[in-house]
């Protein structure tokens, strides 16, 4: 079951310039950095009252971030919906015919369960299902 928006997440080129900007332009919390060597990417979170905003930097070339950023040049990347059962929610998405790219969770930042809905299921949004884990 979908519960929040957990977070809102963009695509940068140069995540130090990117925190600065957010932190001192913005004014915003500002919760800190985490490789994440799964999704090939740095990211860097910030508290927006419940819901936080992830700026994804790409590790390497073969990043999907890279692709990303090669081709729009960076930008709104993926709507991130906590869940209480990932395992379930990923089943009951399928059977409502919702075509997922991850069949089966995999681990995202702070230990979290995580999979991506297929965005031709919502008129072209990337979706991240996310079930927390103990260290969020
Ligand atoms: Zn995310």
């Amino acid at each position: 079951m979908i519960k929040k928006i957990d977070h809102v997440a963009i695509a940068v080129k140069d995540l130090k310039e990117e925190i600065v900007r957010y932190r001192d332009v913005l004014g915003l919390e500002f919760l800190g950095t985490e490789v994440v060597p799964e999704q090939k990417v740095t990211v860097a979170f910030f508290k927006v009252g419940d819901v936080r905003i992830e700026l994804l930097e790409p590790l390497s070339p073969d990043s999907p971030i890279s692709a990303f950023i090669e081709k729009k040049g960076g930008g709104l990347h993926h709507l991130a919906l906590e869940v209480d059962d990932i395992g379930a929610d990923i089943r009951q998405l399928q059977e409502k015919n919702v075509q997922m790219l991850d069949r089966e969770p995999r681990k995202g930042a702070h230990n979290a369960r995580i999979a991506f809905v297929h965005p031709k299921s919502f008129s072209g949004v990337l979706y991240e299902l996310q079930q927390k884990g103990d260290a969020s």
